[in-house]
């Protein structure tokens, strides 16, 4: 049986970040995941925007990784030569009730820390996105974007440098609590050949993405459950793609559902439309009963008139691991990072959308500093 100091259980994101944040301060770390490799869940199936810290509520974890990890995004990327662009966003306004309510998404995002915001007008718009309609907008100019992909691998490739074992076509199935350690049971490789193997671990950190309720209830924690919500996105590639510069979004979801449907213009140079916001049953559903181009192109029209639906094609999809259901009345919801009441060896890091990708520098930080206590 092999011993652990940390076995981190989830190569998505934040397992990697965290794989690399402690590898530099522990021997003996693990990282396993089910999946051939790093990075195949939703941390390669989002938009990919290093985002700001103007949507979340004071004082919440969302808030407070969201802005430090802005920060930490960019040094990292710079030092680590991932690709990204540090091209700042416009959150557009589409009439008068809604140029209302960006002074109060303002002043929450200077509330959070974010630097540099301010209301511009129909002029500005025109200046910057000449296909966008709107009324004003906020600029946000700490937003940016990243290859999410090499951003995975890097963090990954860090980790490994640093000492650490990660191994993949590894899936968890059980965990055991003992005294000062937890026993994981793992399957490892694929259906044919599959092996079963032990490691007891003096610290454990779940970061299983859409799975983190079912790893938190092996350890007989039953207390999250994870409603996927998927977003489903449209592709503008050729000629159409000068109709968006940058990145520009339109209000929130007013209950905290989504960002809402945005457009992003990607480091390769297509334009992202997307993501809508579907509860869906199964953790794999990417594409049962996706919506239509049609349905992409109405909405789209409301910020950018000139699109149709023959400019867009189907793109990817992801899954969101929200911790509130479809009847919740306010669907923000936080990031869950903790130590396990029951199992204080564990590590809790449950509810991670987004700004999940921005965050996980800082995330990692955080997780590394509970992993400080449970090895002290
Ligand atoms: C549509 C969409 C758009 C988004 N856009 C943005 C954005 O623009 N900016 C932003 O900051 N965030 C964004 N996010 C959020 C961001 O993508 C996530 O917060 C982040 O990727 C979560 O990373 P993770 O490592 O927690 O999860 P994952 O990437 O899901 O990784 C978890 C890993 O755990 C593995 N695993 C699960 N169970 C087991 C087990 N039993 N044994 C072994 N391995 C296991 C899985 O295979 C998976 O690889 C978006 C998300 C979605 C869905």
């Amino acid at each position: 049986m092999d011993q652990a100091n940390i076995l981190i259980i989830g190569g998505g994101v934040v397992g990697c970040a965290t794989a690399r944040a402690v590898s530099q301060r522990w021997q003996d770390v693990f990282l396993v995941e089910q999946f051939p490799r790093v990075g195949m869940a939703t941390s390669s199936r989002n938009s990919g925007v290093i985002h700001s810290g103007i949507y979340y509520q004071k004082g919440s974890l969302k808030a407070r990784h969201c802005v430090e990890g802005n920060r930490m995004m960019y040094e990292f990327c710079k030092k680590h030569n991932v690709p990204f662009r540090h091209s700042g966003k416009l959150v557009v306004a589409a009439d008068a009730q809604e140029a209302a309510d960006l002074e109060a998404l303002k002043k929450k995002g200077e509330t959070n820390g974010v630097q540099g915001l301010r209301i511009v007008g129909p002029e500005e718009i025109l200046a910057r996105e000449p296909h966008i309609r709107g009324v004003a907008a906020l600029d946000v100019p700490s937003t940016g974007i990243v290859s999410s992909e090499d951003l995975v691998r890097t963090y990954a490739r860090l980790a490994v440098d640093n000492g650490a074992h990660i191994v993949s076509r590894a899936k968890v199935t059980a965990m055991e609590p003992k005294r000062d350690t937890i026993r994981v049971s793992l399957r490892i490789g694929d259906n044919g050949d599959a092996q079963d193997e032990t490691i007891e671990a003096r610290c454990v950190i779940n970061a299983a993405g859409l799975y983190a309720d079912e790893v938190a209830a092996m350890l007989g924690n039953n207390s999250w459950k994870i409603y996927p919500l998927r977003g489903e996105y449209c592709e503008i590639r050729g000629p159409r793609t000068s109709l968006i510069n940058g990145l520009v979004y339109p209000m929130p979801h007013r209950h905290g559902l989504t960002l809402g449907v945005h457009f992003t213009k990607t480091l390769w140079g297509t334009v992202l439309v997307g993501p809508t916001a579907i509860y869906v049953e199964g953790k794999d559903n990417y594409e049962r009963g996706r919506l239509g181009i049609a349905d992409f192109a109405r909405g789209a029209k409301t910020l950018l008139p000139e699109i149709e639906e023959s400019d867009l094609q189907l793109g990817y999809s992801g899954l969101r691991p929200k911790i509130v259901g479809p009847d919740a009345k306010d669907a923000h919801g936080d990031f869950v990072i903790q130590r396990d009441p029951k199992v204080p060896n564990a590590i809790q890091l449950v509810g991670i959308e987004s700004p999940g990708l921005t965050s996980s520098p800082s995330i990692a930080e955080h997780a590394a500093q509970l992993a400080a206590e449970v090895l002290a």
